[in-house]
Formats: structure tokens, sequence, C-alpha cells
């Protein structure tokens, strides 16, 4: 695990923090990525803790993300393994935490279209995203953001909604979210 260690200003009160910026994550670091603390650095001053985001990859047996903040260009596909492009935190971590549980990230953008289509009717002003969340027995949780409440979709569900789908792989590895996901899934 190669890192280079690089300064920041403490943005509350300026001091220098030294960070570790890695080139490249395995799975031994997925918790500390999920948690945030890989990228947290703490002043010695102050105390004031901050998120540093960089380019960086992760590579795991079954998935290859490339996590670019704030650039979504398109990347190289990883032989043999699902690779995808990461231009947020949030997406970064939302596709470990799919690939982990081995569920289809496209399949689960799908099911966020339909959990939104099942949610008309209720007040969604404060809704700012949908995201997966984990599993719990025999169900499937997504979060809804901003409003504090979670969905159940059962693993029957996903079930059959993926022997019903078809999917086209990506050329290049791209950002695959509630935009991009349709280019990749249809029922058959
Ligand atoms: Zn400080």
């Amino acid at each position: 695990m190669s890192y280079k260690k690089e300064e920041v200003k403490c943005p509350q009160c300026g001091k220098k923090i030294r960070i570790k910026v890695h080139t490249k994550f395995d799975e031994s670091q997925i918790a500390d990525i999920v948690d945030r603390s890989i990228f947290a650095a703490k002043c010695s001053k102050c105390g004031k803790i901050t998120y540093i985001d960089y380019l960086v990859d992760l590579e795991t047996p079954n998935y290859y993300l490339y996590y670019t903040p704030g650039y979504n260009k398109s990347k190289k596909n990883i032989k043999g393994k699902i690779t995808r492009v990461c231009d947020t935190y949030d997406d970064f971590k939302e596709k470990i935490l799919i690939f982990e549980e081995g569920l289809n990230d496209i399949l689960i953008e799908f099911i966020k279209t339909y959990i939104k289509n099942e949610l008309k009717g209720e007040d969604l002003t404060n809704l700012r995203d949908i995201r997966f969340d984990s599993i719990i027995d025999d169900n499937i949780i997504f979060a809804l953001v901003g409003l504090k409440k979670n969905v159940a979709i059962k693993r029957d569900f996903y079930n059959a909604l993926d022997e019903k789908s078809i999917y086209k792989k990506p050329l290049r590895a791209m950002v695959i979210d509630r935009d991009t996901f349709w280019k990749y899934h249809k029922m058959k």
C-alpha cells in the first residue's frame, strides 16, 4: 500500500497538517473507507477534523473502483472485474457497500426509480437522495436521505427483477447512477 505524505492547511486555524495520500486501496482498507476515517486528518493545534478527497483506486478481487472526486471521466475497464468511476464520496461508499454484498449496482439504481414512484403522493420536498444502505435478513434496505427514513425491498423482489433484466456492459468504466443506469439495463 503505497502512499505519499502531503501537507494541507487546517481550514479552521491555518496550521499545516500532514496527511497520507494513497495511490491505491485494497480490500483491507474497506472499513476505513466506508467510515471515511481514511480520508480524515485531525489538526494537532485546534482538533478540527478535515476530510481530504483525492484521486485513488480501490482494487478488490471482484471489482475495481476509480475514485475521481469531481472529475466524472470514463476510464478503462479492468479485465474480469466490475469497474466503475465514482465522482463523489457518497457514490464511492455506496458502490463498495453494494459490491461487497454481491448486488448489481445497475439493478439497484433501477429499484431506486421504482421506490421513487412508490413514494408518489408523499411529501418529497426534503428527499435529497436514495442510497443503498444494507441488507437485513431478507430485506434490502435503502436510505431516503433527507427524510431520515428507510425503505425495505424484499430480496425475492430483487431476484425476480434480476431474472427479467438484460444488462449491457459499459465499454469503458463509467459513473453508474440514476442518470446513466438505464443505458445498461432493460427488461426482457
Ligand atoms: Zn486547526
